[in-house]
Formats: structure tokens, C-alpha cells, sequence
């Protein structure tokens, strides 16, 4: 059965009977339907005082076109934890219909560790990427409207940072010419549009407390400089307010349940390169005030979501993470060992015996949070008996603690081993630290990530990035958070260096300013915000009948 014709076999419980259970009242309900709901932000005023449940945090090795699990592996582990007796919640990020539409597929799971209902949770759900992009374009429409109407913050319209946004892979927007046509469609300037996830106003939803905090960091967003080189916000333009209130909905998490009933968060989608890559903290907050455990996904590999989760997001949301799981598959070892994509379905050791050196390092990283760390194995229907033995032995000799998982196949019951493991090991010592101090200067930030997570030899910064860096320290940046865009395919800043690279340089060619989310971003090469559909896309196989039966979507 594919992941849809599981889902649709599914009994879903009504999504006010899982509020219920999850210990949401009523009056903080707001259903869309019988299956989705979302919860009013302030609830979590209500469930301040009382004590946290453990944060797993899920990661993983160097992301393949093969698929590693994350997704499915959170939901799994979710509700496995569950079976065990442990109350637990699921936190994940919303899928964008760019993906959906593309080669990826959908987010929400795969085979029976799913989260449902997927038709909705992948296609317009409650509507959030929409307000988001919303949000995001009326800044966009402002910003020309007060350049064509006098312009008296004197903005440089060569200098304008704020491109255009839209939920859906068209590479053909990528640059563009707007304002054609006269006098009255505005001035003609170079523009461009990025995926809705790659959106400042995506990650400063999913960083906010609360609406006042959301419209102090919509305020803070730098759109540009003015001709003096000077910042200009979009308080000076004094939009804020009107975007935090298209926002009005968007800031509530959204519940559902996973094929077996456990309640999960579905909210918000920030990209794990160009910003924090996990979802909303408000939805974490509050799912951690309700239950025993607390499963997040953080996206791409522990050297991106994980290093960010650990160093930014859990500083920020005053999380301390438990337990960090590193999901790995056979088949993406073997393709970080350099074996063919072709040829994943029959056995080949030394490919996988390559390709365990990725594992390795990411391990060794994670282990320098001081958090426990356990590697789970998510097993795919070709994986051979040969190649899990040499998997279990490997992790063995290194001493990597590891469980396998068949969720995918069986649910919660196949992740009972790894939600026993978690919960032992949720209970040894923890002496969570992030690696970056939040305050350093930008150069120590980066000395250290490129060192001890990408295990580059050095690091240089091209012109444009050290010119960047005397306005940042100019305007008072020079200690600001810092998060690394880069390739998600290698550990390194090169997408072909695959396995276990080290002792490079890594060359940042940026830095770009999220004042509204709270960090610089040091870009390394070319990172793509608007991806493109492919000549043979997912949409051409998804369809729809006369009952408004969905197929195609997984
Ligand atoms: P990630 O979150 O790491 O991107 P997902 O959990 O979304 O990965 O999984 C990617 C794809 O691989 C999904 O289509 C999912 O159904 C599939 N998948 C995941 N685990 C398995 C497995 N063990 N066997 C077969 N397919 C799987
Ligand atoms: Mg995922």
C-alpha cells in the first residue's frame, strides 16, 4: 500500500477528542473541521508554571537523494514512546507545496508512521504558508509604493534586500524585472522572488513568543539601506503592524494526530540553510508543558538543523534537549560512501563501510553538546541482512550507541527498542552546552563551527563577506547570532565531497542580515531560495476524481 492508501485506511479520532486527551481545553480550540485544529498561542500563559517534559531532538547524517527518515522516524519514535506509557507529543514543521509539487513529495511522514490527515497537512492545511507569503509581499508592494510616492526614507532602490515570495518552485522567477509598463506601474528595477520558506517573516514566526514579540521582530526586518548606506527598517515604513495582523492566525499552532492518535504540532516551515529549520518555538513550548516527551525534527543534517537547533534555537526558546537522535539509513551511507544511485537495491559493503565515516563524524559532533546521543537505523525494505549486521558491528566498535527502527513498516510497535533507548538514555547525565556562545564576535562563531562541525582546516571570507562584516560591526552587529547557509549534501561547503571531508577551507561568500529573525546568515556558494520544478514533477501524477479522492501525494 502507498502512503496514501495507508492513510485513508486509518480511523481518525475527532481532533477534539485528542485536545481532550493532550489536556487542551476547549475555549483555546479554534477546528478547521473535524481533524485539524489550531491553539490559541495564549494558552501557553496558562501552562507557564508548570514543569517541562524532555525535548528528543531528531537529526541526521548528510541528507541523499535516498532519504534518511526524519520525518517518519520523529512520528515513529512519537509513538512508540507512547506505547511505552510515555505521554508524548510530536513537533514538526509544515510541508510547502513547492516540494509537494516537485521531486520531494510531501512532509508528513511515510508509511504507517505518518501524521494525518496528510491530504491537508500537504497540501493548504489552515492556510499559515499562505498568510506567510501574504505577509511577506505586502512589504514587498509597500516598499515600490513609497519609492514611487516620493521616497522619503531615501531608500536606494539598488540596495533593496527584500525580494518577493510565493509557495512554489518557479525557477523562472528567480530574477526578474519589475515596475515595466510607465509611469504608473511604478520605476523598473531588478527583483526576484524566493520560496515562501526562505522568508524572514517564516522564521520570525516560528521565533516569536507572541504577537508582541512577533511585531517587534517584523519591525526590526532590515529591507535595504538608504542612499546614505544606512539600515532601513520596516518600522521606518511602519508595516509591521498590518503584517503581524495578516499573521493574527498563522502565530496559533496547528494539531493533529498521527496514525495512531498521538497528538502532534504541525506549524510553521522555515528552511534549515537560510534560516533555523525547525518548527514554530511556540509549538514546542507549549507541546513540552503538556507532555512527558517532546519528539522535534530539525531539517537536513546534524551539521545544519542540528548544529542550529543546539546552538540558536534552544538558547532562544530556553530549550535543553534531552536525548538527540541521529536517524541513518543504509542506502544514504551507502551514497555518502560514493556508492551508485542506481545500484542502492543490492548489497555493497564497502560502500556502506565508506559511508559510515559520515555517520561517525556527525556523531562525534553531536556528542560535543553534551547530550546523549543515540543513532537510529531506520530500516528500508532492500536493506540487506549483511549490510545491518556490518551497520551494528560498526557502530559497535566505535562504541555509537544505536536501535534499528521499522516504523515505516510497523508503526509505533518497530520503535519500541529505540523509544526504550531514548528513555534510559533521557535519564543519564546531561550537561547541555551550546558550542557558540550567542554573544562571541561573528569571526570566533564562525572559527569554531567551521572547525569543530564542518571540519574545515580553515576559513576565509571572500570581498563581499568582509565588506559585509565592517557594516554589520559599523551598525552593531559585529557579536550577532550567526547561522551558516550552505549545501546540505556534504558536511563541507562543497556539495561532491562526500563521506568525511576535513581539513579544507571553507569560504563564506556573504553575510546577510536577518535582523527580524535575530542572526547573520554567512552564506557559502550559491544557495538556491527559489528551486525549480523538474521536467518530470510530482504534479503530473497527482490528481483528483469526481468525489474529491486525492491520489498521487505521498
Ligand atoms: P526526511 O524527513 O529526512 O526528509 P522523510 O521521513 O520525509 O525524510 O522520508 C523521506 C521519504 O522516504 C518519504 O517518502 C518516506 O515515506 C520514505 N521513507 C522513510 N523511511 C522509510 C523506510 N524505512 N522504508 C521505506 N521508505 C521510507
Ligand atoms: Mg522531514
Amino acid at each position: 500500500m502507498n502512503d496514501l492508501e495507508i492513510a485513508r485506511q486509518a480511523q481518525l479520532r475527532p481532533i477534539t477528542e485528542i485536545a481532550k486527551e493532550a489536556g487542551i481545553p476547549v475555549e483555546y480550540l479554534k477546528p478547521y473541521g473535524n481533524s485539524i485544529a489550531k491553539v490559541s498561542h495564549k494558552f501557553y500563559d496558562v501552562l507557564k508554571e508548570r514543569p517541562n517534559g524532555k525535548l528528543i531532538l531528531v537529526t541526521a547524517i548528510t541528507p541523499t537523494s535516498a532519504g534518511e527518515g526524519k520525518t517518519t522516524t520523529s512520528i515513529g519514535l512519537a509513538m512508540a514512546l507512547n506505547r511505552i506509557g510515555k505521554k508524548t507529543f510530536v513537533t514538526l514543521r509544515e510541508p510547502s507545496l513547492g516540494p509537494v509539487m516537485g521531486i520531494k513529495g510531501g512532509a508528513a511522514g511515510g508509511g504507517y508512521a505518518q501524521v494525518l490527515p496528510m491530504e491537508e497537512i500537504n497540501l493548504h492545511f489552515t492556510g499559515d504558508i499562505h498568510a506567510v507569503t501574504t505577509a511577506h509581499n505586502l512589504l514587498s508592494a509597500s516598499i515600490d509604493a513609497h519609492i514611487k510616492f516620493g521616497n522619503n526614507l531615501d531608500i536606494d532602490s539598488t540596495q533593496i534586500f527584500w525580494p518577493r515570495a510565493m509557495d512554489m518552485n518557479d525557477r523562472a522567477l528567480r530574477s526578474i524585472v519589475v515596475g515595466l509598463g510607465g509611469r504608473s506601474n511604478g520605476f523598473p528595477r531588478e527583483d526576484g522572488f524566493i520560496i515562501t520558506a526562505a522568508s524572514e517573516v517564516m522564521a520570525v514566526l516560528c521565533l516569536a513568543k507572541d504577537i508582541s514579540d512577533l511585531k517587534e521582530r517584523l519591525g526590526n526586518i532590515v529591507l535595504g539601506l538608504n542612499k546614505h548606506g544606512d539600515f532601513v527598517r520596516v518600522r521606518d515604513l511602519g508595516v509591521h503592524g498590518a503584517m503581524a495582523a495578516v499573521l493574527k492566525d498563522a502565530i496559533d499552532p496547528n494539531l493533529v494526530q498521527t496514525i495512531e492518535g498521538t497528538p502532534a504540532f504541525v506549524h510553521g516551515g522555515p528552511f534549515a540553510n537560510i534560516a533555523h529549520g525547525t518548527n514554530s518555538i511556540i509549538a514546542t513550548k507549549m507541546a513540552l508543558k503538556l507532555s512527558d516527551f517532546v519528539v522535534t525534527e530539525a531539517g537536513f543534517g546534524a551539521d545544519l538543523g542540528g548544529e542550529k537547533f543546539l546552538d540558536f534555537v534552544s538558547p532562544v526558546g530556553e530549550f535543553e534537549p534531552a536525548v538527540v537522535v541521529i536517524v541513518a539509513s543504509i542506502r544514504a551511507l551507502k551514497l555518502n560512501g560514493g556508492a551508485d544511485k542506481k545500484s542502492l537495491g543490492s548489497e555493497d559493503i564497502a560502500a556502506l563501510k565508506k559511508g559510515f565515516e559520515n555517520l561517525k563524524v556527525h556523531y562525534e559532533n553531536m556528542r560535543k553538546y553534551g547530550v546523549p546521543v543515540v543513532v537510529a537505523i531506520n530500516i528500508f525494505p532492500d536493506d540487506t541482512s549483511g549490510e545491518k549486521k556490518l551497520l551494528g558491528e560498526l557502530c559497535k566498535e566505535n562504541n555509537i550507541p544505536y536501535e534499528t527502527s521499522t516504523v515505516w513498516k510497523n508503526g509505533g510497535k518497530g520503535g519500541v527498542a529505540l523509544a526504550e533507548r531514548v528513555v534510559e538514555l533521557s535519564n543519564t547525565s546531561n550537561q547541555f552546552k551550546p558550542l557558540i556562545s550567542l554573544d562571541a564576535p561573528i569571526e570566533e562563531k564562525l572559527k569554531i563551527i567551521t572547525k569543530e562541525i564542518y571540519r574545515a582546516g580553515s576559513y576565509t571570507l571572500e570581498p563581499k563577506a568582509r565588506k559585509m562584516l565592517k557594516v554589520l560591526k559599523k551598525q552593531g552587529f559585529g557579536d550577532y547570532p550567526v547561522i551558516v547557509a550552505k549545501t546540505q549534501y556534504s558536511i563541507s561547503d562543497d556539495a561532491k565531497k562526500l563521506g568525511a571531508p576535513s581539513g579544507y577551507n571553507f569560504q563564506i561568500r556573504d553575510l546577510t542580515l536577518s535582523a527580524g529573525a535575530g542572526f547573520v546568515v554567512a552564506v557559502s556558494g550559491d544557495i538556491m531560495l527559489m528551486p525549480g520544478l523538474p521536467g518530470n514533477s510530482n504534479a503530473q501524477k497527482i490528481d483528483i476524481d469526481e468525489n474529491g479522492e486525492i491520489t498521487g501525494l505521498f
